[in-house]
């Protein structure tokens, strides 16, 4: 099986944006399937477990998403990962020679087949290219805010909107999601690598003592997406960190039982982001995304 091309997929949900004329935050991804003829409905209530379907039948394609009126973002996801289905190079073929139907599956992160992980990456880039992001990031408060106003402004989802700030923020911040007492991921900007080494924590591990770990151990918490704001150091979350002192940011994201955490400094300088390297390359995109 071949590697996913990441940076590529996103680079055409980006130009894809730009040839239809979305240069500001929203895109809607609705209208561009319209301007190509795309139907886009919503699935059926049986099809459970499955977030979106594309289906290609000649020269017709159908667009099927998972209807969520109080998750917008999600939904503008998954149509946005469908249509990456249609404008990468070598999808619709491939699906076409799988008998014309694509089913994606929220969650599947376990053996994710590369067109899911390229699709993903298409759709962050549609959603969120990067010239009106450095735009709104250029003004943006450093934190859980920035995160906030950037799902509001693009359109998305919480955790959508997380992951694209810290992969961009010249600011050093890092995310964590984590449930119960374990992360399930984690992110650093590349303002954050560019002070150093930091080596943050991988899936399962146990979460360190503080606000996220305390917050976390009252369900109740997460569920009714309580915030609440700690300070932490470094040198609790990353091997190699020092005492630097660290705002942590905790937000509950509801019935999905995960917790954000956003660690930053309004303090620390603004890093070279060119000196990043990119070793989170393995990450899924997709567990909480649809
Ligand atoms: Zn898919």
């Amino acid at each position: 099986m071949t590697a996913p091309r990441k940076d590529w997929a996103r680079c055409e949900g980006e130009r894809i944006a730009r040839r239809f004329g979305w240069t500001t935050l929203p895109v809607d991804p609705f209208a561009i399937a319209r301007s190509e003829d795309i139907t886009v409905s919503p699935l059926p209530e049986a099809d459970k477990g499955v977030s979106g379907v594309f289906h290609i039948r000649g020269h017709d394609a159908f667009i099927f998403y998972r209807e969520t009126p109080r998750q917008p973002g999600r939904e503008r996801f998954s149509v946005a990962h469908e249509l990456g289905h249609f404008f990468l190079e070598g999808h619709p073929a491939m699906i076409a020679d799988q008998g014309g139907r694509h089913e994606s599956r929220a969650g599947s992160f376990l053996q994710r087949q590369p067109i899911e992980v390229e699709a993903d990456h298409f759709a962050a880039g549609l959603l969120m290219p990067t010239a009106p992001l450095r735009t709104f990031l250029a003004d943006a408060p450093v934190g859980l805010e920035a995160i906030k106003r950037l799902r509001q402004k693009a359109k998305v989802s919480i955790s959508a909107a997380a992951i694209t700030y810290a992969q961009q923020a010249d600011h050093p911040v890092a995310i964590i999601v984590s449930k119960g007492q374990r992360i399930q991921y984690a992110f650093q900007s590349p303002g954050l690598r560019a002070l150093g080494r930091l080596i943050h924590p991988r899936k399962d591990d146990p979460l360190p003592a503080g606000a996220t770990s305390h917050f976390n151990s009252d369900p109740s918490n997460v569920a009714v997406a309580r915030q609440v704001c700690g300070a932490t150091t470094a040198q609790i979350w990353f091997d190699g960190g020092g005492a630097l002192p660290l705002d942590e940011e905790v937000l509950g994201l509801g019935t999905s039982g995960a917790t954000l955490t956003v660690l930053s400094s309004e303090d620390l300088p603004r890093g070279d982001p060119d000196d990043s390297d990119d070793e989170d390359d393995d990450q899924p995109w997709s567990p909480t995304f649809r």
